[in-house]
């Protein structure tokens, strides 16, 4: 039996969900080329509680901004007509859901989330998924776990604006507790890989450097354009297709030169992944950290998405004795993650902080990341 929605406005809950964020540990700006990635879900998480009603409105409020909550009708949803504010993440996912058939007669949602807002740990994907999946299971829509992920992203792309992949929305909707997730962004193949830093002796620091430099959506827009191009001119549907042991030949055909360097990183950053996946399955996580390091440098130099934040974070946690760092998210601000011996784990933190310190920056803020479960139903 379906939850029955309620005459006009609601005063009762039907129920309580719960989306993470989440850190991607390796495979950066290739979830739009068909790549890899292997991102984690975080502790952190937002929390709706939910009501259906039947008199076709959506009403939101989110104790993170600040305001009256919301009236919209779900009549007049439409990708042209956004407000260009929050509530378009909600809105859009009750929008996608409606165009993929799937009807919602009207709810009231109140959201809270711990997850960072702009921080390149995904609360978009947090708050699109958390509404995607109170919606499915409350109108019993019977959507698995991968559709809501992909309803979720058309949410962002077609009603946000915005021109993300698939990775957000699959960690938040699919990752589990103790694991990482690696995804093939082309068939959303999933592979649930345990990652247990802690039995190892590990930890990943995240640290939220909490500057966002306010060029970066154009820029990620020029880099998808680029990669498109890099595509286009080596004859294949996506640079996933260009194999690591080809890497050279391939560069030769490609003219441009900072189009080059594009495809340089996407197809070594796949490689990447592979490694990583290799010393995560073989229980050598120490191996991992250099990987990180490499990364970075790839998205600082080739994929020029990095800042002087970030390269600090990396430089400083790494002359710190870390085993390797680097950028996490888009980039041009957000946060950066270091994985660390546990036991050196607060005089990395603290060389981090003096870093930003000596160079009167804002304080970063720094935690210890552990796998989380993805999404679930809490009550
Ligand atoms: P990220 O996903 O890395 O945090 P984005 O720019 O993609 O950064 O998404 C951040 C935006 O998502 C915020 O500016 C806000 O519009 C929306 N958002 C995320 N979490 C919440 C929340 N709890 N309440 C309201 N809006 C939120
Ligand atoms: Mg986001």
């Amino acid at each position: 039996m379906g939850v029955r929605p309620r005459k006009g406005r609601s005063v009762m809950t039907d129920g309580v969900w719960a989306a993470p964020g989440r850190v991607n540990l390796i495979g950066e700006h290739t979830d739009y080329n068909d790549g890899f990635v292997m991102p984690f879900a975080l502790p952190h998480t937002t929390v709706a509680t939910v009501a259906l009603r039947d008199d076709g409105v959506l009403r939101l409020h989110s104790a993170d901004v600040p305001g009256d909550p919301v009236e919209l009708r779900l009549a007049d949803l439409d990708p042209g007509r956004r407000s260009g504010d929050w509530t378009d993440y909600s809105a859009g996912v009750v929008w996608a859901l409606a165009d993929a058939g799937h009807s919602v007669p009207g709810a009231d949602i109140h959201y809270e989330s711990t997850v960072p807002a702009g921080a390149g740990l995904s609360s978009s994907a947090a708050l699109e998924v958390v509404t995607a999946l109170a919606l499915s299971d409350l109108c019993e829509l019977g959507l698995d776990r991968p559709a809501l992920a992909r309803l979720c992203q058309r949410a962002e792309n077609s009603y946000v604006g915005a021109p993300t992949g698939i990775m957000d929305q699959t960690a938040s909707a699919c990752c589990e507790a103790g694991h990482a997730l690696h995804l093939d962004t082309r068939d959303l193949t999933r592979r649930q890989v345990p990652f247990d830093l802690a039995a190892h002796g590990l930890e990943l620091l995240v640290v939220d450097t909490r500057v966002k430099h306010s060029h970066s959506e154009g820029e990620y827009g020029k880099r998808r354009a680029g990669c498109e191009a890099g595509a286009a001119a080596l004859g294949v549907s996506a640079l996933r297709d260009v194999p690591y042991a080809a890497l050279d030949e391939a560069l030769g055909r490609v003219e441009d030169p900072e189009v080059r360097r594009l495809v340089r990183h996407v197809v070594t950053e796949n490689a990447r992944v592979e490694r990583v996946i290799g010393h995560a399955v073989a229980g050598d996580f120490r191996s991992i950290g250099p990987v990180l390091t490499e990364g970075h440098a790839s998205l600082r130099d080739d994929f020029a998405v990095s800042c002087d934040e970030l390269d600090l974070v990396v430089e400083a946690s790494v002359a710190a004795g870390a085993l390797g760092a680097r950028m996490t998210g888009g980039g041009f601000g957000g946060s950066a993650i270091v994985l660390t011996e546990a036991s050196r784990s607060s005089d990395v933190g603290k060389a981090v902080l003096d870093a930003f310190a000596d160079r009167s920056l804002l304080a970063p803020r720094l935690f210890t990341a552990v796998p989380a479960e993805g999404a679930r139903r809490l009550s």
